[in-house]
């Protein structure tokens, strides 16, 4: 089963994919982290990303569909979870194109949906374990007491460099200009069901399961 979570920064869609990769053997393929990744590394790619990632704005679609083939093409999987990508509808074709060029199919796109407010305050508390990605945030889920990831033992926290007013007004505005439209392009492919991403993290599991399942 091939799915995407969609929705905009802060809507939980990297806490659930992880969800889902522990629970279903499924692999979590998000861009974000690609090219976090190729950032940090200092790869030639990853410097030309660096600023127009610090900005919030949209890197171009023939990178990202380029990790993402690379990634298709690689990695053996019971399934994968799209997190972060598509961002827009030429990026949608291309996912279309690629998996039906490996014989598999999309089967369903689970849209996210959290008010403005909820995710500024999401995104401006955000922190993540430096060793193993989980997600915590100052008021909702901090980190615990003792200083120590829950998950894996931990000691470091960082926080994104993106993850600040100016580029997440950035952000907000790229997903619903580029990225929200593609609600509708799925909607019309038969793909789309929608999950209320507000509440607590076993809820949305529970509602997503649902949607998966049914
Ligand atoms: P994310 O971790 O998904 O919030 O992505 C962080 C940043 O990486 C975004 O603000 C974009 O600059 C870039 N990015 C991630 N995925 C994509 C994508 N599919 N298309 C274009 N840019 C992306």
């Amino acid at each position: 089963m091939n799915i995407i979570l969609l929705g905009p920064p802060g809507a939980g869609k990297g806490t659930q994919a992880r969800i889902l990769e522990d629970t279903r053997g499924m692999v979590q393929l998000s861009t974000g982290d690609m090219l976090r990744e190729a950032k940090d590394s200092g790869t030639e790619m990853g410097q030309v990303v660096a600023g127009v990632m610090a900005r919030g704005e949209l890197v171009t679609d023939e990178i990202v569909i380029g990790l993402i083939r690379e990634k298709l093409e690689t990695v053996e999987a019971a399934g994968f979870i799209f997190d972060g990508f598509p961002r827009t509808l030429k990026q949608a074709d291309a996912l279309s194109d690629l998996l039906s060029q490996m014989g598999q199919t999309l089967d369903q796109v689970v849209e996210l949906r959290v008010d403005d407010d909820t995710l500024v305050q999401r995104i401006t508390a955000r922190s993540t374990c430096a060793s193993c990605g989980e997600v915590y945030n100052d008021i909702t889920k901090p980190i615990p007491e003792d200083g120590k990831c829950s998950k894996c033992g931990g000691t470091e926290f960082k926080r994104r460099a993106d993850d600040n007013e100016d580029s997440l007004k950035k952000r907000l505005m790229e997903y619903y200009k580029q990225t929200s439209p593609l609600i509708g392009y799925y909607y019309a492919k038969g793909l789309h069901a929608s999950v209320d991403g507000l509440g607590e993290i076993d809820e949305i599991k529970g509602a997503i399961a649902k949607t998966l399942d049914d």
